[in-house]
């Protein structure tokens, strides 16, 4: 996709700081991060949101997930993170390109969802 900003940022088009990558998948830190530990995970190939998904993006949705402890450890959560996908107008999307957030740090990251 030529107007999105994370296939950009596969292209090398716009800079990011990787701490991950393989053939599939590629893992940057958020540029405004929430915690001590906020890491992006995208897949390489454009897919628009959870909502778009079809079976074959199954295999690399599951790459991201297989992975994420990996990153979370090496980047600094060793003891456990989140992984939050929002997904469309109602999970507040705010890029759409499918990302995986990963947050944590040495502390916990505080309560699921503010309750209404
Ligand atoms: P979401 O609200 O789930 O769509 O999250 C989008 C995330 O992308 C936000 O946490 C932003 O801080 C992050 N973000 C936006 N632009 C960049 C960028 N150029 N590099 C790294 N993270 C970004
Ligand atoms: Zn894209």
């Amino acid at each position: 996709m030529s107007d999105c900003l994370f296939c950009k940022i596969v292209e090398g088009k716009i800079p990011a700081s990787k701490v991950y990558e393989d053939e599939d998948i590629l893992a940057f830190k958020d540029i405004h991060p929430a915690r001590p530990v906020h890491i992006l995970v995208i897949p390489k190939r454009h897919i628009t949101s959870l909502s778009t998904v079809a079976p074959e993006d199954a295999a690399v949705l599951g790459k991201m997930l297989v992975k994420a402890n990996e990153i979370a450890v090496a980047q600094g959560s060793p003891d456990g993170f989140r992984v939050i996908i929002n997904t469309g107008r109602v999970g507040q999307q705010e890029v759409p390109h499918l990302h995986m957030h990963i947050v944590g740090g040495p502390d916990p990251v505080g309560p699921m969802l503010k309750r209404i």
